[in-house]
């Protein structure tokens, strides 16, 4: 566990949930499944929450590093409220280790090492209106580890009729899972890769509680959920491992979830590896659809494959290029040729 560069005073902090107190002052933290055992005066993996004289507490509560209006298509969601603003915000630090976070600046960050605001609950969907987005994203960092400033921003944005989103990497336990996907309209999940060998050594955490983690968000939500795999070349884009992990999505939550490939770009840890060739991702597209997903993605490529297409009879519902929706032929949630319901979250 780390020292903390900066000890603030705990009277101005957040007490956290979801912790007990052990002995010698310790705390266990099991927001995560890292279940983390902080001394007095320490960190968790994730920089943000800290143990201050025995008990926990969470420095990324009302202190965003990143506030930002961004395209809806950005988190990607493409089957929910396309075409809108999506008001953005994050902290510092994250659960996960991954040697290629595109966002490392401030996920591998702690709270005094970044530009940090102070935006109370109540103050986030008054910006999101004043920018015009109807929802607010929990993103750029893991929110799973702020999951206490993200419910707070929940209750005061249902009050606002704004709609919330989790841009995740599903590292959650079931301890917390409800607490927090409960106050949640839509979320897009990062399956990074479908092997534990490539979880444990390139994001240094493990894959079945991601996998239990969507397997949660189908059975036991109404979240909406879209699935993110970003394809690394020779870590996680064998034609093998694609079809597995097709296959276990086919299997454990239908073929409508959205499928989201996306082109890794060499940075942070990981600049060894060249960018993804667009045909990775058509290629996998290609198994995705053949096995039977009805909705797959290609992202951070121009490509066609950024459309949503009517399964039933294939015409181009939403036109998009890049983030952007030229067209939307969609009416009430359904094609307008066929009136075959797409699933989503179309209002
Ligand atoms: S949320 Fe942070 S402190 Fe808590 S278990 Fe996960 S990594 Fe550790």
């Amino acid at each position: 566990m780390a020292e903390l560069a900066i000890l603030d005073d705990a009277s101005t902090l957040h007490e956290g949930r979801w912790w007990e107190p052990e002995e010698g002052n310790r705390v266990h933290c099991f927001l995560c499944p890292r279940h983390c055992h902080i001394h007095d005066g320490q960190s968790g993996f994730c920089f943000i929450r800290v143990n201050r004289g025995g008990k926990l507490y969470s420095l990324g509560y009302g202190s965003p590093a990143a506030l930002q209006v961004d395209p809806i298509e950005k988190k990607p969601l493409n089957h929910f409220l396309p075409g809108t603003r999506v008001f953005s915000t994050g902290t510092a630090g994250c659960n996960m280790g991954c040697f290629f976070c595109q966002n490392w600046d401030i996920s591998k960050s702690r709270r005094d090492q970044v530009h940090s605001q102070a935006i109370a609950p109540e103050q986030m969907p008054l910006l999101a209106k004043k920018h015009n987005c109807p929802s607010i994203a929990f993103t750029y960092n893991e929110p799973t580890i702020w999951g206490e400033y993200v419910v707070d921003i929940c209750h005061e944005a249902k009050k606002q009729g704004l709609k919330t989103v989790m841009v995740t990497n599903g590292y959650v336990t079931r301890e917390a899972f409800h607490d927090i996907y409960d106050h949640i309209d839509a979320a897009n999940v990062d399956l990074k890769a479908f092997t534990e060998n490539f979880y444990g050594k390139i994001t240094l955490t493990h894959l079945q509680p991601v996998l239990d983690t969507l397997l949660w968000l189908k059975k036991e939500t109404n979240v909406w959920f879209e699935i993110t795999n970003l394809m690394i070349p020779t870590l996680n884009d064998a034609p093998e491992e694609t079809r597995r992990l097709v296959d276990w999505i086919l299997e454990n939550l239908g073929p409508d979830v959205p499928l989201h490939f996306t082109a890794f770009h060499p940075d942070f840890k990981l600049q060894d590896k060249p960018r993804t060739p667009p045909e990775t991702l058509h290629r996998a597209r290609a198994i995705a659809l053949e096995a039977g997903l009805h909705f797959v993605y290609e992202g951070n490529i121009y490509s066609e494959a950024a459309n949503t297409n009517c399964p039933e009879c294939g015409t181009v519902l939403i036109q998009r290029s890049w983030h952007t929706v030229e067209t939307n032929r969609m009416r009430n949630g359904a094609c307008s040729k066929c009136g075959y319901r797409v699933p989503g979250i179309w209002n």
